[in-house]
């Protein structure tokens, strides 16, 4: 933190007067931080880490794009998948974030909001555990014999965990927060960061350069080539979409920002256009 330079814009219009207090719950804390894989490595030495309840510094800000992606359905325990990314998004969120382990609070150059580095572990993690998961949901239609669906999944689980962490010794992951991040994007746009470098995590990298007139750079790599990609920027702008159409506890101000920042996605980061805007 030391070398960086940054500004606190206005609380308020951030949001984080108003979820700075509800991060502010050791509850939370305890559950948040392990959940979603925090480096203490990078978040002691005024990232926040002694001071988590102080709304001005990198941590809280952290905290509260969780609190938000976590409570904004009105029924926020329902995430079936067959739900909307209001209610799965953070499910979604926690699998991947889990899965990496290794979330990080960086200055960066000022250009990005985040990056995800080496995803292919925890990818392959996420999705074998799934896999002896649906395994043991089958097994008993096979074999009339539960005891060994429970051995069978824990050997498949254990294998899993060896495999995946001898794969993380060759090429760690990790998910690196700039101060973008922290001090250009509000709460909900923090939210829609976390979505975003999750389905980086999920195994869906940039596939495009940004189109003609684009605000990230006419030309540059780091688009998506179309909505029906499904990658990164469509579940960031969708996650903005559905917030805006039917957040709770929040305000009227962060969710037209979400869907000001939505249309903003849509209009600039797809190779070809999506056809259609918020409204
Ligand atoms: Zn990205």
């Amino acid at each position: 933190m030391a070398n960086c330079t940054y500004s606190v814009p206005d609380l308020n219009a951030s949001g984080d007067s108003l979820y700075g207090p509800r991060i502010c719950d050791q509850a939370f804390i305890d559950w948040a931080w392990p959940t979603h894989g925090f480096n203490g490595s990078y978040w002691g030495d005024g990232w926040g880490f002694d001071d988590c309840c102080n709304n001005t510094k990198p941590l809280s800000r952290a905290f509260s794009g969780l609190w938000l992606l976590n409570y904004s359905a009105d029924d926020y325990n329902n995430e079936d998948w067959n739900s909307d990314i209001l209610h799965w998004g953070r499910r979604y969120v926690r699998e991947q974030l889990h899965a990496i382990n290794d979330l990080r609070a960086m200055c960066g150059d000022g250009s990005a909001n985040a990056t995800t580095f080496n995803a292919g572990c925890a990818h392959y993690r996420d999705t074998s555990h799934n896999a002896c998961d649906d395994w043991q949901a089958n097994c008993c239609d096979w074999i009339p014999c539960s005891w060994i669906c429970g051995l069978i999944t824990w050997i498949c689980r254990a294998w899993v965990w060896i495999t995946s962490s001898v794969c993380d010794l060759f090429v760690p992951g990790r998910v690196e927060l700039y101060l973008p991040f922290f001090y250009t994007r509000d709460v909900v746009g923090r939210a829609a960061t976390y979505v975003h470098e999750s389905r980086h995590i999920g195994g869906k990298p940039h596939d495009a350069n940004f189109p003609r007139g684009s605000a990230f750079g006419a030309g540059k790599s780091g688009a998506d080539s179309s909505w029906d990609y499904q990658g990164a920027w469509m579940y960031d702008a969708l996650y903005l979409w559905w917030f805006y159409a039917a957040g709770t506890r929040t305000t009227p101000a962060l969710q037209q920002s979400a869907k000001q920042r939505g249309n903003m996605l849509i209009d600039n980061a797809f190779a070809t256009h999506p056809g259609f805007t918020i409204t």
